[in-house]
């Protein structure tokens, strides 16, 4: 007889994103992602994956893949996610996931899978590395996501296009072999899908590209004063109604992510009364910015050091998402017809 708990458990709707340990995490992966795992976790039977495998597909050099699992590991944690609450894991430690893609990949076509805007930005990036991997990255994605048989994927603005793909090889699979899967949906609670642009005024904040736009989780409090004084500004507008250039409205965009309403409406009028002062916005951001991130440098670098820890996580996380994997393979598998014995 199943506990009130476990049946609780039981109704819970799936949920599945992941991050790739390339870098330091920054504040896009932040408002993008991780707030709202540690949202979801309270409601959602949640997979949360420091997603190893897909790394591979740009940095095939693996010396730091282990310290870059560690850190996602810790500053997921740092940020509020309870690995007793999810599951929090490793891709490659769920071997599962690349008979999935094996399965997938039958069903996903050349044609479409070059048309990703991220395989033609990557193209365009590593010239010398355009792998197959790199060609079907979409399908891997999915097959992480349906493993689970997951519906909501808490994602940034950048993976809605994935997402839509993910949707056509379910509807394929399900259409050829019987229903198995859920569509899957990019999932920021009934919100629309958030960029985080960067300090630039071009392009988003990204963890290899762009160091001294993008405001890391683990920068000091003097580097992330640094950066956001360096951001581009201009002499201000001459006159009411002027429409903010792409780097003020960049400004204001980090604004509305760390500072008070009040302190938002303030510079807002100050920006349409042409009395605005850049560099006073910049510092108000800066304080506001530093105020923010730094409970949070502070949690990672004590979880970090703790290798112990990490590995217990990594293994807890293994065991759940594998149980979690093993059931969806049976039921693929089956209706794959698959079961010889
Ligand atoms: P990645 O760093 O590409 O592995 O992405 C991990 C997660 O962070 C994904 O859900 C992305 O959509 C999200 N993400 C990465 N960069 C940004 C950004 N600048 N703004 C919003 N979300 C982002």
């Amino acid at each position: 007889m199943a506990t009130d708990q476990q049946q609780q458990a039981a109704k819970r709707e799936i949920v599945m994103s992941g991050i790739r340990p390339t870098g330091f995490l920054h504040l896009g992966n932040y408002f993008g992602a991780i707030r709202n795992y540690v949202k979801m976790q309270e409601e959602f039977e949640c997979y949360f994956m420091v997603a190893d495998l897909h790394s591979l597909t740009t940095h095939p050099d693996t010396k730091e893949l282990r310290s870059n699992v560690e850190r996602v590991l810790a500053e997921n944690i740092a940020c509020g996610l309870d690995p007793d609450k999810v599951a929090l894991y490793c891709q490659s430690h769920v071997p599962e996931t690349a008979e999935l893609y094996l399965y997938l990949n039958m069903m996903a076509y050349k044609g479409e899978l070059e048309k990703t805007t991220t395989f033609k930005d990557k193209v365009r990036q590593h010239p010398e590395n355009i792998n197959a991997g790199l060609l079907t990255y979409p399908v891997l994605q999915a097959a992480d996501i349906i493993l689970h048989r997951a519906k909501y994927v808490p994602v940034g603005k950048d993976q809605e296009q994935h997402l839509e793909m993910a949707r056509n090889f379910v509807n394929r699979f399900n259409h050829r072999y019987g229903d198995v899967f859920p569509e899957p949906q990019a999932f920021n609670y009934n919100l629309e899908l958030i960029k985080v642009p960067g300090l630039d005024g071009k392009g988003k904040m990204s963890k290899s590209e762009n160091q001294m736009a993008t405001l890391y989780l683990s920068d000091d409090d003097d580097l992330i004063r640094k950066k956001i004084m360096k951001a581009k500004t201009d002499s201000g507008p001459t006159a009411p109604g002027t429409p903010k250039p792409d780097y003020i409205e960049n400004i204001f965009a980090l604004m509305k992510l760390v500072s008070a309403e009040e302190v938002i409406k303030k510079y807002e009028a100050d920006y349409d009364n042409c009395i605005i002062r850049y560099g006073d916005l910049k510092k108000q951001l800066a304080e506001d910015m530093v105020l923010f991130l730094s409970p949070i440098r502070e949690k990672i670098n004590t979880i970090l050091p703790d290798k112990k820890y990490l590995k217990q996580v990594m293994e807890q996380g293994a065991e759940k998402a594998n149980k979690s994997a093993g059931a969806t393979m049976n039921l693929v598998r089956e209706a794959m017809g698959l079961k010889y014995f």
